[in-house]
């Protein structure tokens, strides 16, 4: 008897490209949301795109209420769900880089309302995603929420956020190849819940990520452009996979140890690639993919090595070879890595 159901939450209004900040309300109004807006966003954003969205709702009956986060943690998270509580609004939206939306996002799950995504750099794949994460105890927590009804991303604000950022959120796409393979690993070792579909999507858009890695340059807006489309699609394939396997494997294993070994030391996106150029080669090997992993990083100038990312030999080495305990999620360590095939691995692939 063929009992399978699946239930995908996408994203309905998906606004991408130049100037499309202006027509946030109007996203909003085709939603039919309603009430006073929540805008949850941080300093920067705030300063840089505040005014032109609180402009947007001059004609509404409640102009929108604001709350300012300064750093993504539980306590700022509670802190908008007590304003969102005391508000009441119809929406929140989440205005800013990966912090103010990942809080917006877990806000407004645990408050039951809608909620739009603004992002005002394309650091990492959290912009879409039905996924949030906050650091707890010196890792990080991934925690399932609602994905955003609506995504606005202006290329146009995109392009001026700080260039590493732009190249984290390539970085975190472009290890959707071996969050892949760790996917389809489990899948085959373990039976793990698996979509072909979603697996497909992942795949080509890291593939065409890398195909357009000639045009991604600094200050350009046609490279914001190419890769906060990337991360939409993204998002998409962690919706229709109901989890964040397409685009998390091994590689965001050691990059949450490394949150917690070494905190602060390098962003989301850097860590995951320099993760996916050493399980690329656990996967496949000397000849493997993980030379075209390395080689894509380098040319959009996001880290390759550990040195890069401000870390010492034995921090990669620790961050490996504990990795697999992070969470229940079989990948090619498996039950974890020996310490001397770790350092073989990073040290083959010039990562130490
Ligand atoms: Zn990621």
């Amino acid at each position: 008897m063929f009992d399978k159901s699946t239930w995908i939450r996408l994203p309905r209004n998906v606004l991408v490209g130049h100037g499309v900040l202006e027509q946030t309300a109007e996203a909003i109004e085709e939603l039919h949301l309603r009430g006073q807006p929540l805008i949850v966003t941080s300093p920067t954003p705030y300063e840089i795109a505040g005014d032109r969205i609180m402009s947007q709702f001059a004609s509404w009956d409640q102009e929108p209420a604001v709350v300012v986060v300064e750093e993504a943690s539980f306590d700022a998270i509670e802190r908008v769900i007590d304003r969102a509580r005391e508000v009441d609004p119809g929406f929140l939206i989440g205005l800013g880089g990966g912090k103010a939306i990942d809080i917006a996002k877990m806000a407004s799950d645990d408050v039951g309302r809608g909620f739009v995504s603004v992002p005002t750099v394309a650091s990492h794949d959290g912009i879409v995603s039905n996924r949030g994460s906050v650091p707890e105890e010196g890792t990080r927590h991934s925690v399932a929420a609602e994905p955003p009804l609506a995504v606005v991303a202006d290329t146009e604000i995109l392009a001026n956020a700080p260039w590493e950022l732009t190249t984290a959120g390539c970085a975190d796409i472009i290890s959707n190849y071996t969050a892949v393979m760790d996917w389809r690993l489990a899948y085959r070792l373990k039976n793990a819940p698996y979509s072909q579909y979603a697996a497909a999507l992942s795949e080509m858009t890291a593939e065409m990520l890398v195909g357009n890695a000639d045009s991604i340059r600094p200050g350009l807006e046609e490279s914001s452009w190419i890769v906060v489309k990337a991360l939409v699609s993204s998002g998409v394939a962690m919706s229709i996979a109901g989890s964040s396997r397409p685009a998390s494997g091994a590689e965001h294993l050691f990059s949450h140890q490394l949150d917690r070994i070494a905190p602060g030391r390098a962003s989301h996106g850097h860590q995951v690639g320099v993760g996916s150029i050493m399980t690329a080669y656990l996967h496949s090997g000397e000849n493997g993919l993980w030379r075209d992993i390395r080689d894509a990083l380098a040319n959009i100038d996001a880290p390759t090595t550990a040195a890069e990312l401000n870390l010492d030999e034995d921090e990669v080495i620790e961050a490996l070879t504990t990795a697999h305990e992070i969470r229940d999620r079989y990948t090619i360590l498996g039950d974890g890595i020996d310490e001397t095939a770790a350092r073989e691995v990073a040290k083959q692939t010039g990562v130490i």
